[in-house]
């Protein structure tokens, strides 16, 4: 299923434009706003449903661009990858593509806490991406930066409530309507940047942050909540400038294993991956980070940034006295830089080469671009449904960082959803949801809508009660059906495909099942071990999976089960930790569905109380 070449951007023209004049007018069924990596899913997924579909961006050539780390994946992360594969989604497939080193994380544990990653060439998964757009049916492209949204007035029924119409271009020229709005600015809402003491507008380095005008009809118009994050990038290294004899090498997986269902090889051949390299701080980075502080304003600031994913600055400040990892990873086949993970950074410029001097292996180095951080608003994202439509503004869907969250993968997520749902709601078919026991999509948003975010969120598997059932090898089997047969955002080939793997495996566990022999025999078979022994090694390897899902399928039948509102959780008497006793009695959820979503309650807490109230009723 990999393509053999991509075609240009500038060769195809005609569905991109740089001049949206005849667009105005227009009525669209969805406007998606934003080129990223939720705004791509987005677009690509509502023209997927069937709905004619514009994304708007402020630049065309930064399409799919990888702000930060360019790398795919990982754990958590790439278990999100799986699913949007798994509902016809772009980024796996675009992962396959421009992949140069691919490893599976976590490999000597489980296959539920596998992380498919991969680190990747830049400019190919922009071009992947861009031309996937390209060739969707109902999409077009333009460049242009969205000022302000266009709504109706409150309903006076229905007070507060208001509905999208469109939205108008900057400088208030052209308006341009549509049945639902996708919005995906990342991190450009109000952004600003800094670099040691200056601060600049922006939302990315060389890219203007989103017009003051989109705030205000979000805060002011709409009445949404938001609030304030943070983030930040390393500086890139001239790779020619690096010992890399000093740092340890890192080999990739002899054997690539593909992101996407659909393909079984990845564009780069196993021989042709590049490696990577670990090496780690000296005490002198410490020094330099302490003896900088003064001269570093975003360090200063008490918005929240990335605790799993922090700066040199904060590792060093919360940690005093370690040494931390540095990965030194490839930027792209033939680029000549390195990404330095781990060396997120926001010092003046020199103070940034000083610090990274205090490395070995970069004791020589030159920095080509310096590292920057970057500050934004983001929407408080309680004030969602599960679809990702504003509750309080009809056809307005949020995805990606502006909701809160941290990554190219969970904005992809997010993006493939809203998107898939925009297009529902434009074409008059009911939204759809995912439930947090059918997938990691399904936890997420889940996470967003019902608890909200204090920093930048992102995906880990210890978030999913349903880890176990929820792997990165079965997305397909968990997700693609629904994608076609109820979203509609997943073609006839990927569905075909995902039939027939369904079937095949229905096949070996017939052709196991047929396996039958008698005691008798299994005791010719096997003469030195016990047939006791024998049966309960069975058991035992079997029954957690198949604990899992009858336990899974019991709760998802019984979501919306009542739970007492006198109920004692003290007394109960069933199997309840402390713990969780404590937060039932303090949150007293009104079902059983809303218990499962709480934090600190456990998938065995869940069917106890289900045992219970079902006994007693
Ligand atoms: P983006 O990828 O940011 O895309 C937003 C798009 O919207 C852009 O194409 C922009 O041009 C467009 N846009 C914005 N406003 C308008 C408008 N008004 N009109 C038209 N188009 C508009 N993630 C991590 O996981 N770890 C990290 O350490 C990390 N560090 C980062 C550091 C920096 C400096 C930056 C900028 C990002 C970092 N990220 C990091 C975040 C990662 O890049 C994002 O999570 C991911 O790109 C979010 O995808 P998105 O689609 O929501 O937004």
């Amino acid at each position: 299923m990999l393509r053999k070449k991509l075609p240009f951007l500038h060769s195809l023209l005609s569905p991109v434009s740089r001049h949206v004049g005849h667009l105005t007018g227009h009525q669209y069924d969805v406007i998606v706003v934003g080129g990223g990596h939720a705004g791509t899913e987005a677009a690509a997924a509502a023209a997927r449903v069937g709905a004619e579909t514009l994304l708007i961006t402020q630049k065309i050539h930064t399409i799919g661009a990888l702000s930060c780390n360019p790398s795919l994946g990982g754990v958590g992360k790439g278990q999100l990858v799986k699913e949007v594969d798994a509902l016809d989604g772009l980024c796996g497939r675009a992962g396959d593509w421009a992949g140069i080193h691919f490893s599976i994380l976590n490999r000597r544990k489980g296959p539920a806490v596998w992380g498919p990653r991969a680190q990747l060439d830049r400019q190919r998964y922009r071009d992947f991406i861009q031309s996937e757009l390209l060739s969707t049916p109902r999409l077009t492209m333009v460049e242009g930066s969205v000022e302000e949204l266009l709504v109706t007035e409150p309903n006076p029924e229905e007070p507060g409530h208001h509905r999208v119409t469109g939205i108008r271009l900057a400088n208030g020229s052209h308006a341009i309507s549509a049945r639902s709005v996708v919005l995906t600015t990342g991190t450009f809402l109000s952004g600003s940047l800094f670099v040691g003491q200056t601060t600049s507008p922006g939302g990315r380095i060389g890219d203007a942050p989103s017009s003051a005008g989109l705030s205000h009809t979000l805060r002011e118009r709409l009445g949404l909540r938001t609030g304030r994050l943070r983030t930040g990038t390393p500086p890139r290294i001239v790779k020619d400038s690096v010992d890399l004899s000093l740092a340890k090498l890192h080999l990739p997986d002899s054997h690539p294993t593909p992101f996407s269902f659909l393909n079984t090889h990845t564009h780069c051949k196993p021989e042709e991956q590049l490696p990577c390299y670990l090496t780690f701080t000296t005490p002198g980075v410490e020094r330099v980070v302490r003896e900088s502080l003064q001269l570093n304003c975003h360090i200063q600031q008490d918005t929240k940034g990335p605790r799993y994913c922090p700066s040199i600055e904060s590792r060093v400040l919360r940690f005093p006295g370690r040494s931390h990892q540095v990965w030194l990873e490839p930027e792209g086949v033939t680029s000549d830089l390195l990404y330095p993970q781990g060396l997120s950074m926001t010092m003046p410029p020199d103070i940034q080469l000083r610090l990274i001097r205090e490395i070995p292996p970069m004791r020589r180095a030159e920095i080509h671009t310096p590292g920057y951080g970057v500050q934004y608003d983001f929407v408080c994202p309680t004030q969602l449904s599960p679809a990702l439509q504003v509750k309080s503004t009809q056809g307005l869907f949020l995805a990606g960082q502006i909701n809160g969250t941290t990554g190219y993968e969970e904005a992809a997520a997010q993006g493939l959803w809203a998107g898939a749902n925009a297009a529902r709601s434009a074409l008059s078919m009911p939204t759809v949801t995912l439930s947090r026991t059918e997938s990691y999509i399904g936890v997420l948003i889940d996470d967003l809508v019902s608890r909200g975010v204090t920093e930048p969120y992102r995906m880990f598997t210890s978030r999913a009660e349903f880890r176990t059932s929820l792997r990165p090898d079965n997305a397909d089997l968990r997700l693609t059906p629904k994608g076609f047969e109820e979203v509609g955002c997943v073609s006839s080939v990927r569905y075909q495909e995902s039939l027939r793997v369904r079937n095949s495996l229905q096949d070996a566990l017939t052709a196991l099942q047929a396996l039958f022999l008698s005691t008798s025999s299994w005791k010719k078979k096997l003469p030195s071990v016990p047939i006791s022994e024998t049966k309960s090694t069975l058991l035992t390897s079997s029954s957690p999976f198949v604990f899992y899902g009858i336990q899974i399928e019991r709760i998802q039948r019984e979501e919306n089960m009542s739970l007492p509102q006198d109920i004692d959780y003290f007394s109960l008497p069933v199997s309840l930790s402390d713990e969780v006793r404590e937060i039932l009695d303090r949150v007293r959820p009104s079902t059983l569905g809303a218990a499962t979503r709480l934090e600190g309650i456990t998938p065995a807490a869940v069917v106890n109380l289900l045992n219970y109230v079902r006994v007693t009723e």
